[in-house]
């Protein structure tokens, strides 16, 4: 495998795989890998000749206030496990090399997709997220690049990006992979105590409600959200960020439940905000 941490050289190495033909799937992420991000890796080596996987603790996708200085970090863990699924490229640049301090260049979607769910409680998110993810597009240059559908407004905002910028990139999205207790994977489980664990079950339990609530005919958005809301709070650790029922894609607020939907949450578990959600086609 490996490693590289310049564009330059990564530049490089890419434009020598393209003229030799190799197509290339790519999977950005944070790093602090587990068997979610391992998911998007394997379908990514199943499906092109060259794996790219990029570690990089994106700075402008944090808000003032949230997570960056203490995100979770084992560069030796990831890179041995990107070594045991065969994966040819790890790129980890640092911050200054991804943003030199000249950098002044932003990538933003507008509207009903970004501002509500994360984009309500996270303001500049996705435009962090989607200025990170042009320059990575330009960069690895993949003809495939794989998503996990946990972060499904993530999914929609780059789907979206990907057709106004005019990428030639097909995004494909891979389902959500959760612990046996149905907590959905994160990095961000790592700051959880075993009773926060615990507690945290309580994203997934309301989310299997509301499914089931939809499986035996209840289409009324509002009577969906209240009964997850008195699932989630049943936990004394819970704090409700939101709670939503919106088309799966164009993230259009619904009031009742037809066609393609997205259930979308997000809660603190004491100071860890943890998001999931289901899709269904009805
Ligand atoms: P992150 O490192 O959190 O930015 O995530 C990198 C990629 O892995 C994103 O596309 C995530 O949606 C995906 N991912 C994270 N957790 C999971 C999971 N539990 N199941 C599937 N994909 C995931």
């Amino acid at each position: 495998m490996y490693i590289v941490k310049s564009i330059d050289e990564l530049n490089k190495k890419i434009n020598k795989l393209k003229s030799s033909g190799k197509t290339i799937g790519y999977v950005p992420t944070m790093g602090y890998l587990h068997e979610g991000h391992l998911s998007l890796v394997r379908k990514a080596r199943a499906n092109n000749d060259i794996v790219v996987v990029s570690i990089f603790v994106n700075p402008k996708q944090f808000g003032e206030n949230e997570d960056l200085d203490k995100y979770p970090s084992d560069f030796a863990k990831d890179s041995a496990l990107c070594e045991s699924e065969s994966v040819d490229i790890l790129f980890h640049p640092n911050a200054l090399e991804m943003y030199p301090s000249s950098y002044n260049t932003y990538v933003e979607t507008f509207g009903e997709m970004t501002n509500k769910l994360c984009g309500a409680s996270r303001e500049g998110h996705f435009r962090g997220v989607n200025t990170v993810l042009a320059k990575f597009f330009n960069i690895v240059k993949p003809n495939n690049a794989y998503f996990g559908q946990k972060d499904a407004q993530q999914v929609a905002v780059v789907k979206k990006m990907v057709k106004d910028l005019n990428y030639d990139i097909n995004i494909v999205a891979c389902p959500i992979v959760r612990e046996e207790s149905g907590l959905a994977l994160s990095s961000r489980n790592a700051y959880l105590s075993e009773e926060e664990k615990r507690e945290a079950l309580v994203l997934n339990q309301s989310i299997n409600y509301a499914k089931n609530m939809i499986e035996s005919g209840e289409t009324n958005v509002d009577r969906i959200k209240n009964q997850m809301k008195e699932i989630i709070n049943k936990s004394k650790l819970a704090d409700i960020d939101y709670i939503e029922i919106v088309n799966f894609d164009t993230l259009e607020q619904l009031d009742v439940v037809k066609g393609n939907v997205l259930i979308a949450i997000a809660v603190k578990i004491g100071n860890t905000r943890l998001i999931d959600n289901v899709s269904l086609n009805y």
